[in-house]
């Protein structure tokens, strides 16, 4: 039996000859967008933080988040844990998550919470109580926004033991430092993971 499977982003033609890629090997993406995108774990400093990043910030990298977040392409979510999540798991299992908010506008055009469709599927338990003071839209790279971003989130929820703190892409770092600084001395212990880093 031979069935034809497309992927995901650029639409060509996966072909899965054999039981096991048929069965078990089920990637979403074809084998030349996978080997682009590099999945590489790497490891870094936010202030005091241990962080990790997934991927290269490279033009497929960026392409296929732009798809998925801005054009609204839901069934790419799939795609970016792949073969990474069992990694994830045992290293977090006992972690819970926390999804760095996007404005309740975002969310509503986009019709769902890009961040939480991808690491949901950890199953790890989800920290409520977040929240953002202002519906800021993140665009101003000035001082000044920045300083608003790192000042705009609040946190009135229960202690958390150990906390992994999520986004898609660490840029200026002003909103994941905003959530570090929300969440200070509501947890014991504190990750970050990332799927890229420009
Ligand atoms: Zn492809």
């Amino acid at each position: 039996m031979l069935t034809n499977y497309h992927c995901l982003y650029c639409q060509k033609k996966i072909d899965r000859y054999t039981l096991y890629s048929l069965y078990i090997e089920e990637d979403s993406l074809c084998l030349d967008c996978r080997e682009k995108l590099n999945l590489k774990v790497r490891k870094f400093q936010i202030d005091d933080c241990k962080a990790e990043y997934l991927y290269d910030y490279n033009s497929l990298f960026k392409s296929i988040l732009l798809q998925y977040k801005e054009c609204y392409d839901e069934a790419l979510y799939i795609c970016f844990l792949y073969k990474i999540d069992i990694y994830l798991y045992l290293k977090y299992w006992n972690y819970q998550i926390l999804y760095v908010p996007s404005t309740k506008t975002k969310i509503k055009e986009r019709g769902f919470n890009h961040l939480k469709l991808i690491f949901e599927q950890l199953g790890l338990k989800e920290v409520n109580g977040l929240k953002m003071k202002e519906e800021i839209i993140q665009k101003g790279k000035s001082v000044a926004d920045r300083q608003k971003m790192i000042n705009n989130y609040y946190y009135e929820g229960s202690f958390i033991k150990r906390l992994l703190i999520v986004d898609d892409v660490y840029t200026s770092g002003s909103s994941l430092k905003g959530v570090l600084k929300a969440m200070k001395g509501h947890y014991k212990k504190v990750k970050i993971v990332l799927l890229s880093r420009a």
